[in-house]
């Protein structure tokens, strides 16, 4: 299995931004550049760091390759505040180094190879400034290293180029068929990369494949993706965050519902869609079920739809004396829309008189086919207030519910 490393050079003053400091600290998506690129390399293959194993990859024309070591290359003023990020954001792996970079990338990456292990056989170099590398990407790159030695991330050019004169006329129109737009990861076996190195002498270079081509090794191109795009002016962060899309919607969700209706005589009392014999019923627009207005307003609340009124306006003669587990159902149907389902619920019902505990078992049975759920996940209780408050004195009958949606596998 190859061991395989990862350098970052972010060592850039990044004046292109405009702004005080270097680009590759602004905030993506709320987030720092270069934590975006880091966490990229850190969950390819959904493995390792942290702990010192290394992060899989599986390559097809190779072992699986390895990589156990992220090197990020920064301004030498930077090392602590990247030290620091980096623990703000759940990174201090011991295979992840921060080192000081130099005055040209060349040197940055130089800096980044003294901090590996002799036993490292690739090394995969990408631009700090590219947060949205995905990890088939950063596989083709290794493997293509792999196979040839050398490998870089690359695209056809598509619009046609012109050569102009000084005064901005056109020389020439150039042939595009043979041009590429290189990207990085640019990855190469380390033992050449040391060589080209050896080879270089005090020439500038712009990234790792003109080294090594200077040192007569050849380059692969690999397919790279129009996505993979390299942020150096402000509105390249638009374009970024309209490619990463919206930020995904939390796999749990959690609400709190609380009703309380008056007690009058000439109604049904009905409590979680059963009807409870009593002398009393609760006064409303609705059957007035305050057990399920409570568990449809934490339904409600965790889905951030709001209160049942504004679903079910009591404006509406619709919803004249209807049995609101029917609400409960279309507001479970909400919930279905958003790919969540109800985890659990709990409620508590404030109730003097009369008493519940015969009705338990059904409610719950009824609360939880409309929920769409087993009878284990709707708790259910009943407790009175020792005749003190409105409930105690029989005026009224109050609930509270809480519930959890988590997201359907
Ligand atoms: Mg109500």
């Amino acid at each position: 299995m190859p061991s395989a490393a990862v350098i970052i050079p972010a060592a850039g003053s990044g004046t292109r931004m405009g702004l005080g400091h270097p680009k590759q600290y602004h905030l993506l998506a709320g987030v720092p550049i270069l934590i975006h690129t880091i966490r990229a390399f850190v969950t390819v293959a959904a493995a390792a760091i942290p702990g010192s194993h290394g992060i899989r990859t599986s390559l097809s024309v190779a072992a699986a390759a390895s990589i156990n070591r992220i090197v990020v290359v920064v301004p030498q003023d930077f090392l602590a505040e990247t030290r620091q990020l980096l623990a703000e954001y759940n990174l201090t792996s011991t295979a992840i180094t921060v080192t000081a970079g130099g005055r040209r990338r060349q040197d940055s990456v130089l800096a980044g190879i003294e901090c590996l292990a002799e036993a490292t056989e690739l090394v995969l170099v990408h631009d700090g400034a590219r947060p949205l590398v995905r990890p088939d990407l950063i596989q083709r790159c290794l493997e293509g290293a792999w196979q040839h030695g050398a490998a870089i991330a690359a695209i056809p050019v598509k619009d046609t180029l012109k050569k102009a004169h000084p005064d901005h006329t056109i020389a020439a129109t150039v042939d595009r068929r043979d041009l590429w737009q290189a990207q990085t990861p640019q990855a190469a076996r380390l033992s050449l990369l040391r060589q080209a190195y050896a080879t270089l002498e005090d020439r500038d270079v712009t990234d790792e494949a003109a080294l090594l081509e200077q040192a007569g090794i050849a380059v692969t191109l690999v397919e790279g993706s129009e996505t993979n795009i390299k942020i150096t002016r402000p509105d390249d962060l638009i374009l970024a965050e309209k490619i990463m899309g919206p930020p995904s919607s939390p796999t749990m969700r959690i609400g709190h519902g609380y009703d309380a209706h008056r007690l009058v005589a000439g109604r049904n009392l009905v409590l979680a869609g059963v009807i409870v014999p009593h002398e009393l019923g609760l006064a409303g627009h609705s059957d007035a079920d305050v057990v399920t207005h409570a568990l449809c307003d934490a339904v409600l609340g965790a889905l951030g739809a709001g209160d049942i009124g504004r679903h079910f306006p009591d404006s509406d003669q619709r919803f004249k004396d209807i049995y609101s587990i029917t609400l409960l159902e279309q507001v479970m149907q909400l919930v279905a829309d958003k790919g969540l389902a109800l985890s659990n619920g709990d409620i508590t019902i404030i109730c003097q008189a009369p008493k519940l505990a015969p009705h338990i078992d059904t409610m719950r049975r009824i609360l939880s086919t409309a929920c769409r759920v087993g009878i284990e996940q709707i708790n259910l209780k009943a407790t009175t207030t020792e005749k003190m408050g409105f409930a105690g004195r029989e005026e009224g009958i109050g609930c509270h519910a809480v519930v959890l949606l988590t997201k359907k596998e």
